[in-house]
């Protein structure tokens, strides 16, 4: 089947299948259904706050390594529909095989939503929307764990081929290589670009994994709410140290009311941007055609000294010249209050450009 181009990919709106209770929108729930006593109780103290449009929680768990707790399967999703029968929740699960989508809709589960160790197998992805064909459930989209975007993208395609309609991406950080404070990276851009590839795509964020510790939950909601994201997937427990998967990022209930009263609600942008900001982004616009003009000017040069070494058979990298310049450029820069790591990527790009254009004149 044909992938639909980009701009026809139009999910229905947020709306027509999640009741925004708060601004932001937030989904909560444990990590994993533990226990019936577990699950009620968190959904009770949720439900008490009065901010939650939907329970969340896993009931088949993926774990990295055989002998943890890997949910109650199938046992579960009852404790759950009891959990909507008492207050009303509509409910999401996670489902990684056709056969969890089966037992689901038996149990009726209201929202679906595929992890991260999915999204990045197509052909399990490609199972599991054929499995909706003809179903209307709402279907929520992680992030694929390695930060490949067309990988994502891919996801939410096959779903929107086979009729999913009410979709949603949800954003909770990358694998990466080198480690950080957080648990997954948010490598943010890759949301962004997602959003400018399907603008109508609703994007949540899942603070709680890529955060995963309570410390930076904060941090990391209040970042998506600046990029104007759509709500919030944030994991709940009554007694988080005492959970069975992800307890250091598990919040109390009332955690979560802390932390979301905190949180600074911006507006999305209005259609006519006030006269103060044009004026201001006029200034950006002058400014980014000079960097263009300068980039010009240089590449130009660049082409020049690549006709110097040819005639002269030198090599194109040279480390003696590539270290003074880090050296020389970083110390000007940060002088004016640049970051050093926002210079040094800015710097290997530059140079990474100036080395592909001197090897092609070259040879
Ligand atoms: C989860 O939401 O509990 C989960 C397993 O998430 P992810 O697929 O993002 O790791
Ligand atoms: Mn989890």
């Amino acid at each position: 089947m044909n992938r639909p181009s980009q701009k026809m990919l139009q999910p229905d709106g947020l709306e027509s299948w999640l009741h925004p209770k708060q601004n932001p929108l937030i989904i909560s729930g444990p990590c994993s259904a533990e226990s019936h006593e577990q699950v009620m109780a968190t959904a009770r103290q949720l439900h008490d706050t009065g901010l939650v449009s939907a329970f969340r929680s896993g009931v088949w768990k993926p774990r990295t390594r055989p002998g943890a707790f890997e949910g109650h399967g199938e046992r579960a999703l009852q404790w759950l529909r009891e959990v909507h029968q008492e207050f009303g929740f509509p409910i999401a699960v996670e489902v990684a095989t056709p056969k969890h989508i089966e037992a689901c809709l038996k149990a009726g589960i209201h929202i679906l939503w595929i992890g991260a160790r999915t999204s990045v197998n197509p052909f399990s992805v490609q199972e599991l929307a054929e499995a909706l064909k003809g179903v209307d459930i709402p279907v929520m989209v992680k992030n694929p764990l390695n930060p490949d975007l067309a990988l994502w993208a891919g996801v939410i395609e096959r779903f929107y081929i086979n009729g999913i309609r009410k979709i949603a991406a949800v954003h909770r950080g990358f694998n990466t290589y080198e480690k950080s404070r957080f648990r997954n990276e948010p490598l943010w851009n890759i949301p962004i670009r997602l959003k400018s590839m399907f603008p109508e795509l609703p994007v949540l964020c899942d603070p709680s994994h890529i955060a995963g510790r309570r410390s930076l939950l904060h941090e990391v909601a209040q970042q998506a709410l600046l990029l104007d994201m759509d709500g919030l997937m944030i994991e709940a427990h009554h007694n988080p140290p005492e959970a069975l998967t992800d307890a250091a990022q598990q919040l109390t209930p009332k955690n979560l009311v802390s932390l979301i009263q905190k949180l600074k609600i911006p507006v999305s942008p209005p259609l006519n941007p006030c006269m103060e900001l044009e004026k201001l982004r006029s200034k950006i616009d002058e400014f980014d055609s000079q960097l263009i003009n300068i980039l010009a000017m240089r590449m130009q040069i660049v082409n020049e000294i690549a006709q110097y070494k040819k005639d002269c058979k030198m090599t194109v990298f040279q480390l003696r010249r590539w270290n003074t310049i880090i050296e020389t450029r970083l110390q000007e820069g940060v002088q004016k209050g640049l970051s050093e790591q926002f210079l040094r990527s800015l710097l290997d790009l530059i140079h990474k450009e100036s080395i592909e254009l001197q090897s092609k004149i070259i040879t």
